[in-house]
């Protein structure tokens, strides 16, 4: 059976190139990165490649300022509480989003029973954050920012160059997740100014279990790990030399192809879209009409059930979601959606459909094909539909 997998702003598959950089360090050259003899040395020597392919991708000013974790969710956690910890004594208000990536929104939910202050700004029905009420909220003990560069939900691109001249001029930092953003459309910490920035390996064909956070230099930050000196101080731990390698390389890859594929796969997502609309009625774009990832495409089919869809799609051999991987399981719904003022009858029939770089023509007319008769059966099947109808 044919397979089409389009649920990568959940996980992408590794490249080949990664794999082929990462073994290697699987295999022969197995040194601690802190050894002095040539074991070490060779792995020593691969981490600061891999370091510089890294500021390279995110446009960072000095190699120092990137450190190695274990993945975005550890870098939204390294900057928030990090960020939080260290300007205790100047403040204890965080301002954020309400859409934000789970690894935000429940970080920010831990450091509010540790005592500290967060506001939710709001965002527009296509998910753009409200900058006035942004400027509002700060505060004298405003000490963080953070609003994701892209969501990855619905893919709505956010106004991050603005609001992050909004928190500097008020002297507080800026901390963007922009794990969904890296790799697919143009970011460059330096001219957007910003203090603090979390990515992904695994999101843009890399390996799991590796990610970066960008920490502009001198910025004021909390080691979250103790332990040894290891990512200039920064973040303890003998380094995963295989993974940082294969983030390196996916970095390497990223920056090189990033402006032909996002253009490639603007052109597929427009046209996967086109195709339901004008097969299927009673459906909603969900997301900004263009200010949206080049990948993504969350569709609301009206009476229907998110779950009923993926399942009927998952037995014709395609992989899509209902939005956040880390959400479903939970009845509840979206709370992008419910942020977007979505009416919750429509939230439960939204699929994302989230392209990558291995997804062609034929993918998408596979899906116009299998798509149509499932959603048509789902609804001769609802009661919702026929008193919709009427
Ligand atoms: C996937 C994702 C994360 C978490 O990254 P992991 O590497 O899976 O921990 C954080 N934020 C956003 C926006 C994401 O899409």
């Amino acid at each position: 059976m044919k397979k089409v997998y389009l649920d990568n702003n959940a996980t992408t598959k590794m490249r080949e190139e990664v794999l082929d950089a990462m073994l290697p360090f699987y295999k022969d050259i197995y040194g601690n990165a802190s050894s002095i003899h040539e074991f070490g040395r060779l792995a020593r020597r691969a981490i600061d490649d891999a370091r510089e392919k890294v500021a390279g991708l995110l446009g960072a000013a000095s190699v120092e300022e990137i450190v190695f974790t274990s993945g975005g969710t550890e870098s939204d956690n390294f900057a928030i509480k990090g960020a939080a910890h260290a300007l205790k004594a100047k403040g204890d208000h965080i301002i954020t989003s309400s859409i934000e990536h789970q690894a935000i929104l429940n970080t920010c939910k831990f450091l509010e029973k540790e005592g500290y202050k967060v506001t939710y700004i709001s965002v527009d029905k296509d998910g753009i954050v409200d900058l006035e009420e942004l400027k509002r909220l700060i505060a004298d003990k405003t000490i963080l920012v953070s609003i994701m560069y892209a969501n990855n939900e619905v893919g709505t691109i956010e106004p991050i160059e603005e609001a992050a001249r909004i928190a500097k001029e008020k002297g507080v930092y800026f901390h963007t997740d922009a794990v969904q953003a890296v790799g697919k459309i143009p970011f460059d910490v330096k001219s957007l100014n910003i203090d603090l920035a979390s990515m992904s390996g695994h999101k843009i064909y890399g390996p799991k279990g590796m990610g970066a956070l960008y920490i502009k230099k001198l910025t004021k930050i909390t080691p979250q790990m103790q332990g040894g000196h290891h990512e200039m101080g920064k973040r303890a731990g003998t380094e995963n030399v295989a993974g940082i390698v294969g983030l390196g390389k996916a970095a390497e890859l990223a920056k090189k192809e990033l402006s032909d594929e996002s253009k490639r796969l603007t052109g597929l997502r427009d046209y996967l879209y086109k195709g339901i609309t004008s097969r299927i009625e009673s459906i909603r774009l969900n997301g900004h009409p263009d200010k949206r990832l080049p990948n993504t495409v969350n569709v609301g089919f009206k009476y229907l059930e998110g779950e009923s869809i993926i399942l009927n799609l998952d037995m014709e051999g395609i992989a899509v979601s209902t939005g956040s991987a880390c959400t479903s399981g939970s009845l509840e719904p979206s709370h992008v959606l419910t942020a977007m003022g979505v009416d919750p009858a429509e939230t439960q029939g939204s699929i994302r459909f989230s392209l990558s770089r291995d997804n062609t023509k034929e993918d998408m007319d596979y899906v116009l094909e299998v798509l149509p008769p499932i959603i048509k059966r789902l609804r001769d099947m609802s009661p919702l539909y026929e008193k919709g109808k009427k």
